[in-house]
């Protein structure tokens, strides 16, 4: 079993870091959150005063902060000084492509290994332990990373280089949000039509207009499994996150000059419903925002 340092105990941290301990591993946690402290200590981990401790004498460190800015800084400032050379460094967040890749060459400068590591799931995924680890780095990092994320998550897959695994990250939640905006659209369009948005459902899931969105998180209540927009749409995936994530797409893109005129609009659309307020809200919940008369 290994020592392991973990920062960032957040709505995904905390799951992801009880699992690890769940394993039999030592994990030292670390959150500016004296409450994410006291809830890792009740899942097994043992809560430390710094993030520079949490490194102290770690076989791996894995970071789960809120943005690139988060783990540049917490990098810079306690992760090279503190965890030995040894260490394998794992950053599960969401970033900009830019920052990772400039983390992990400032790793390899101080003679790190490291990967970048974000998931797909969401809250419930991270504590199930059946998170998608999207991997980038070089082969024996990933090597070195793979039994460690296997214990948080169903799938660990090496997307390349790194920063690959941010790219994969947002290119597959641009999907995601463009295609949640159709779903909805079709749905809306279907009830108004006259067809009954069930029948929509089960003929869309077994012919072309099949999507995740559409079979696994049907944004029309009372259609298909239970999702968000059986609960009026809390809990899920939050707008925020999900306009969080199109914007570092659209970053992304403009900095490789790649025309992304769908991204671009769910962006756009997402902004503007978290604008009025809906940040909080389940992303399936942007229904709302096309259906004019429901608009929040
Ligand atoms: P969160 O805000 O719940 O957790 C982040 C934690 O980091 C907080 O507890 C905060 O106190 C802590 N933190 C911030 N700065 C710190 C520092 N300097 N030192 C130590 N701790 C610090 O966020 P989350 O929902 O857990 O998301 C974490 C990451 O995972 C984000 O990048 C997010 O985009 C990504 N993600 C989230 C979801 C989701 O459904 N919530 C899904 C996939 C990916």
């Amino acid at each position: 079993m290994a020592r392991i340092g973990f920062i960032g105990l957040g709505n995904m941290g905390g799951g992801m870091a009880a699992n690890l301990a769940k394993h039999g591993h030592d994990v030292s946690a670390f959150d500016l959150s004296a409450d994410a402290l006291d809830r890792a200590k009740a899942a097994g981990c043992v809560p430390v005063a710094s993030a520079a401790e949490a490194c102290d004498g770690a076989d791996a460190v894995v970071t789960m902060l809120p943005a690139g800015r988060h783990v540049e800084t917490v990098y810079a400032d306690s992760v090279f000084a503190a965890a030995p050379q040894s260490a394998l460094l794992i950053d599960c967040s969401t970033i900009d492509v830019a920052t990772a890749k400039r983390v992990a060459e400032s790793a390899a400068a101080n003679g790190f290994a490291m990967v970048d590591a974000p998931v797909s799931g969401g809250i419930a995924a991270a504590n199930a332990g059946t998170l998608t680890f999207m991997v980038g780095g070089a082969d024996d990092a990933f090597a070195r990373a793979q039994p460690y994320l296997a214990q948080m998550g169903k799938a660990v897959i090496h997307a390349g280089a790194s920063g690959a695994g941010q790219s994969a990250k947002i290119c597959n939640n641009m999907v995601l949000g463009a295609e949640m905006i159709a779903t909805c659209e079709a749905f809306l369009l279907a009830d108004k039509l006259g067809l009954d948005p069930q029948k929509f459902f089960e003929i869309a899931s077994v012919s072309s207009g099949q999507s995740w969105s559409l079979t696994s998180y049907a944004p029309w209540p009372g259609v298909g499994p239970e999702t968000p927009a059986d609960r009026d749409y809390q809990g899920g995936f939050a707008t925020a996150l999900m306009l969080k994530d199109l914007k570092l797409a659209m970053e992304a893109a403009a900095s490789v000059d790649a025309d992304t005129p769908m991204g671009a609009r769910a962006a756009e659309l997402y902004q503007r419903f978290a604008d009025a307020g809906n940040g909080a809200l389940d992303f399936s919940a942007i229904v709302r925002l096309l259906d004019g008369k429901r608009t929040a």
